[in-house]
């Protein structure tokens, strides 16, 4: 079985704006392309989990999705970084786009997305980790099982509380975070 770190998209691998669905709305959160190399270094999958209700809100279409994705691939490729796959939500249960108006199971804080990923890829849930802006990001890796959560404070993590959560690493950026669920991994195993 493979060890994962899954990242959210906006606000931690790309930066956040409302319903992102132009290639060139797309720029790179400080140091994510570091923070993923950092999870390559250390043997670990970079897996994106990302709610897109926007879908379902008829507010952009999965072409666009797929051509923001591509823009984020390309602009990780310049610092020689890529992620192994994305999973994503399109769903919302007060949409309009019938085929995605549902309460699934894989909108974020729900697991769905981490499950189908472990399925696919053969991943250990249970020493795996999730980085996110947002206290649904991190519930959604326990509710997954992850042995690791951060939050990190660019994006919606400017002002998210996260008091539940006393576990969570909780620090101001995406390569801060990476590196510290790593120091404290090796840190139990060596005790
Ligand atoms: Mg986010
Ligand atoms: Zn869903």
């Amino acid at each position: 079985m493979r060890q994962a770190c899954f990242f959210d998209r906006d606000g931690v691998i790309i930066e956040e704006a409302d319903y992102i669905h132009d290639p060139a709305q797309v720029r790179l959160c400080p140091f994510a392309a570091e923070a993923v190399r950092a999870m390559h270094d250390a043997g670990r999958l970079v897996i994106v989990v990302s709610n897109q209700s926007g879908i379902a809100r008829g507010y952009f279409t999965e072409a666009d999705l797929k051509a923001v994705d591509a823009r984020m691939n390309e602009l990780l490729a310049a610092e020689g970084a890529h992620v192994d796959a994305t999973y994503y939500c399109y769903h919302h249960k007060k949409g309009i786009i019938p085929e995605y108006a549902i309460d699934c199971d894989c909108r974020k804080p729900k697991p769905g997305l981490f499950l189908r990923a472990a399925k696919d890829l053969d991943i250990d849930l249970a020493n795996s980790f999730m980085i996110g802006d947002k206290e649904s990001d991190l519930e959604a890796g326990i509710n997954a099982g992850c042995k690791g959560v951060a939050l990190v404070r660019t994006g919606h993590g400017v002002h998210q509380n996260i008091e539940k959560i006393p576990q969570a690493v909780d620090v101001g950026d995406v390569l801060t975070a990476a590196k510290e669920l790593l120091a404290r991994e090796d840190k139990s195993s060596t005790e």
